[in-house]
């Protein structure tokens, strides 16, 4: 079969013949429906040194994947052949406190999962192939009701990630509260979709394109901010000089950090979701009281299954475009360059 392999640091994958994979004990072979080009991919490709991470290529790309349940290892029941599935994307070992709760993303016994702190597509072959072996029969969801694998595969990264970090805020998030979405992209619109459907806060979307500001009104919010020098500013001023409560910061670069420190509230939420190498230095002065600051990583398991619920009602509903397996670079180039609005997803 073809799949779409990252085979050095620094450099763009290619599309090669592989064997089809073959399902060990417990393991499950997937027929890919949908694989998302997610910005983490670009980072891998174009950003990361060899040992920034504690794995490395050769592997087939694709961490945000759905398809059909195609052949069951040994010992695997409960899953039907052809059966619609979602892939939970980290794969932890299962067995330490966290994994027992689902937040296999938190594994605090990375030595005995599959991969430290990856998965299929981040470290082990992922989804941008015809086929994809799952490690774990309990890394696979059912597909609800009315949610078929190429609309349920942006949800499995670009709506859980910002689904996880927005679920921690709810308390913060009340009738009267401000919440701002920075960037705008495949994590950011669906960040703004997930507001608006579990919250009732006012959404502030904030991105530097314009086309990206049109899909955050489309995604439903209230009021949308081109990124620039007095953006905190106008934040203060929505919320009358008190500052946004949380702030999902979906790029985290040294500009839209200092903006999330200065537009947020006191005792709010500043929450880092985005890879983009910046830093927040952190004094007395620096950031709001009782601000705080907060790294995510993807999300959990039973978090998913809330993700696809809210995918299966209509209420949360990525925008995206499909790209054939042969297009898959284009669309990752394609993502780069700002020219994707929402996600891209890869239809093998
Ligand atoms: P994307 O490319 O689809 O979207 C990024 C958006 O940010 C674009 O719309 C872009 O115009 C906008 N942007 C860039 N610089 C900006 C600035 N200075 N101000 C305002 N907007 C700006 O990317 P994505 O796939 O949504 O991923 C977003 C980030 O989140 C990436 O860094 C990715 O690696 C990271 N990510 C993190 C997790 C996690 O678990 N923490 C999971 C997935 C992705
Ligand atoms: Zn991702
Ligand atoms: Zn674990």
């Amino acid at each position: 079969m073809r799949a779409l392999r990252l085979t050095a640091w620094k450099s763009e994958p290619e599309l090669v013949e592989v064997p089809e994979p073959q399902p060990g004990p417990g393991q499950v072979v997937i027929r890919v429906g949908g694989a998302g080009a997610c910005h983490s991919d670009l980072h891998l490709m174009y950003d990361f040194d060899a040992g920034a991470l504690p794995w490395g290529p050769p592997f087939t790309l694709g961490h945000e994947n759905a398809g059909w349940v195609h052949t069951l290892g040994p010992g695997v029941r409960g899953l039907e052949i052809g059966a619609p599935v979602a892939v939970y994307g980290p794969w932890g070992c299962g067995r330490c406190g966290r994994c027992r709760t689902g937040a296999e993303n938190y594994c605090e016994d990375v030595a005995e999962a599959p991969v430290p702190g990856g998965g299929g597509g981040l470290g082990l072959d992922g989804g941008m192939a015809e086929y994809m072996l799952v490690d774990d029969a309990r890394q696979l969801l059912p597909l609800p009701e009315g949610l078929d694998p190429v609309h349920a595969a942006p949800l499995t990264d670009a709506g859980l990630t910002p689904y996880h970090a927005i679920r921690r805020s709810w308390p913060k998030l009340d009738p009267r509260s401000t919440a701002v979405v920075v960037g705008v992209g495949g994590l950011g619109h669906v960040g703004v979709q997930i507001l608006k459907a579990t919250t009732a806060a006012r959404v502030v979307a904030v991105d530097g394109r314009d086309s990206a500001l049109d899909l955050a009104l489309k995604a439903g919010a209230d009021e949308v901010l081109r990124s620039g020098a007095g953006t905190a500013e106008e934040i203060r001023r929505m919320t009358a000089g008190q500052g946004a409560d949380v702030v999902i910061d979906c790029v985290g670069s040294d500009a839209t950090l200092a903006l999330g420190a200065a537009a947020t509230r006191v005792l709010g939420d500043l929450t880092i979701v985005g890879l983009g190498g910046g830093t927040l230095p952190v004094s007395f002065f620096g950031v709001p009281y009782e601000a705080s600051v907060q790294t995510t990583y993807w999300g959990t398991r039973p978090e998913l299954a809330e993700v696809l619920a809210l995918g299966a009602r209509g209420l949360v509903t990525p925008e995206f475009r499909t790209f054939a397996l042969d297009d898959a670079l284009a669309a990752y180039r394609a993502l780069r360059t700002g020219g994707i609005d929402g996600r891209a997803v890869v239809v093998p």
